[in-house]
């Protein structure tokens, strides 16, 4: 016999647990809700960054907020004040751990943990597979990643990156800004830079972040990071105390938001990540509160999108600039971050602009290079050959 529930959330990180809270706070507490995963986090194995104005959802784990950031790039090294935006930390473990005690408190809520082996359509609603189990639901949502397939229309971009919280023997961070992009790093062919998150003057997570098509080999972040803390930052001595490694796919390539007829995709695995920069958090955040609302309303987990988001076309341009070297990334950001106000930018990247403040952005970059990027990303949308591109010859 397997267990009946209304809601099956297939994969317990950042979306899935998000989900569960939002559906919670949208009043559904009558509703069965099944919570899975491999196993309960007990590993601080990310830290997600993200602006906010105001307090989040989840303020009470939020770990450091900052109204300061720094940029370090081309004609502009500068702190700028991002009101009305904080940027915030959280750390994983926190958000997990906060998550659990919470989910335990919540009657309506099962958690089982195990491999999840299929998830399928069955007879107006779905089953779940878990080490042998069976669960049915009405309806499931999942955030088991899958990589869209490859396809020439679209671009394929890692943001690849290595941090280190570090300790320093004297008081060297700059607790009142976290360092938001820093350019100063050697961007040998791709688009490199490094951040800093203070946690006070002497530890701070410092990432060495990479925009590249190609993974590097281990010990070649180590080095950046090195050269980082000891050649730009000065640093003579400082401990090692947490490593962190993270690959966030940066592709505009459609991802399905419905698998079949009662079966959603959330979180990476729904799209949700900004392909331009790789900003997944406080999307998916959004992307809960609507499905929730959604299903309070109406019973159904689907909100209204834009048939054309303006801003997904956006990032398909940029993609292609730095896909194609038109303009170094590292300009790129720093034109946009010299020539307009910090909040502006960071309401468009929020895609929270409207077409004014789009066109003032624009205005900003290297405009021959992202009107030839806007005519190939049309020209592929519109399935041509891409120009100057040779036909293989046959036979
Ligand atoms: C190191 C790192 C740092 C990041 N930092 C930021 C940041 O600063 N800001 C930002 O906005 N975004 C950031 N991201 C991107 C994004 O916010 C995170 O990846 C986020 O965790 C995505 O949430 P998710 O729920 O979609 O996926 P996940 O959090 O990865 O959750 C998927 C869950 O599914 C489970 N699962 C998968 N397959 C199975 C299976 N077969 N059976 C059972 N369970 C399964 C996994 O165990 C996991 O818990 C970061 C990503 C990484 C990797």
């Amino acid at each position: 016999m397997s267990e009946l529930y209304d809601y099956i959330i297939a994969g317990a990180g950042a979306a899935g647990l998000s989900l569960a809270y939002h559906l919670i706070e949208a009043g559904l507490h009558e509703q069965r809700i099944l919570l899975l995963d491999r196993a309960p986090k007990t590993a601080n194995d990310r830290t997600w960054c993200f602006w906010e104005v105001g307090e989040g959802p989840f303020e009470r784990v939020v770990f450091r907020k900052w109204n300061q950031i720094w940029f370090h790039g081309e004609g502009i090294s500068r702190r700028l004040e991002i009101a009305p935006y904080a940027y915030k930390m959280i750390r994983g473990l926190d958000f997990y751990a906060f998550m659990n005690r919470w989910v335990a408190e919540q009657p309506n809520i099962t958690v089982r943990y195990g491999e999840i082996s299929h998830i399928v359509e069955r007879e107006g609603g779905v089953e779940v597979g878990l080490e042998g189990q069976t669960f049915r639901g009405r309806w499931a949502f999942s955030s088991l990643y899958q990589p869209p397939p490859r396809n020439p229309r679209y671009h394929y971009l890692l943001q690849h990156f290595k941090g280190w919280v570090v300790k320093t023997p004297g008081t060297v961070f700059d607790t009142e800004a976290a360092t938001f992009m820093d350019f100063r790093v050697a961007q040998q062919g791709a688009v490199r830079f490094a951040y800093v998150l203070p946690f006070d003057a002497q530890t701070a997570l410092v990432e060495y972040t990479l925009f590249s098509p190609e993974l590097l080999a281990p010990e070649a972040y180590d080095a950046g990071l090195r050269e980082y803390l000891e050649g730009i930052l000065g640093l003579g001595s400082y401990e090692i105390l947490e490593s962190e490694f993270g690959i966030i796919p940066m592709t505009d390539a459609p991802f399905p938001r419905r698998q079949s007829a009662h079966i959603i995709n959330i979180g990476m695995a729904g799209g949700r990540t900004k392909a331009s920069t790789g900003y997944t958090f406080r999307r998916i955040l959004k992307e809960s509160r609507r499905i929730a609302q959604a299903l309070r309303q109406t019973g159904q987990p689907f909100y209204p999108e834009p048939a054309f988001n303006r801003h997904a076309f956006m990032d398909s341009v940029l993609l292609n600039v730095l896909e194609k070297e038109r303009s170094p990334g590292k300009q790129v950001f720093s034109d946009l971050f010299r020539k307009n106000p910090p909040e502006r930018v960071l309401r468009f990247l929020d895609e929270e602009t409207g077409l004014l403040q789009d066109l003032q952005i624009m205005a900003s970059v290297d405009i021959p290079a992202f009107v030839e990027a806007t005519l190939e990303v049309i020209g592929r949308r519109l399935g041509r050959r891409e120009p100057g591109r040779v036909a293989p010859r046959r036979g």
